[in-house]
């Protein structure tokens, strides 16, 4: 079982942010070689996130950054210095990893689905590590 990690950059425009790099990490899949195995998606980041959900239609992306503002308001009862605890809240909620199965060479996905990086306190430079096993 060959395992093979990939750092991919993710330049942010905007302080929240859903950027679809479905087809990113399928020509990284598809530059390994790798048929069949998985792959783990991973964000070193506290106030960014991952997640799978609807890329067809655009709306759906805008409802997930509009739902979650409207869960966790910018401002409120927050101790963080820093001032962003919106985004470290936010990041919590969708989470910092991703598994999704890969065959013949193809990310598993769902018709509608599509990998999120979502973004909460840009616009910055952000970091994906992909790991891919498999053969
Ligand atoms: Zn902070």
């Amino acid at each position: 079982m060959c395992v093979k990690w990939i750092q991919m950059e993710v330049r942010t425009n905007s302080r929240t942010e859903l950027i679809d790099i479905t087809n990113r990490i399928f020509e990284e899949i598809t530059g390994t070689g790798i048929q069949n195995g998985t792959c783990f998606l991973y964000t070193q980041h506290t106030t960014a996130g991952l997640t799978i959900n609807e890329n067809a239609d655009p709306d759906v992306a805008r409802d997930i950054l509009t739902g979650l503002a409207r869960l966790v308001p910018m401002t409120g009862d927050y101790r963080h210095a820093e001032g962003n605890s919106d985004a470290h809240i936010k990041a919590s909620l969708m989470g910092f990893s991703l598994t999704v199965p890969v065959i013949n060479g193809r990310l598993a996905l769902g018709t509608w689905q599509g990998i999120y990086f979502c973004e909460f306190d840009g616009p910055r430079n952000r970091h994906v590590l992909l790991g891919i096993t498999g053969g």
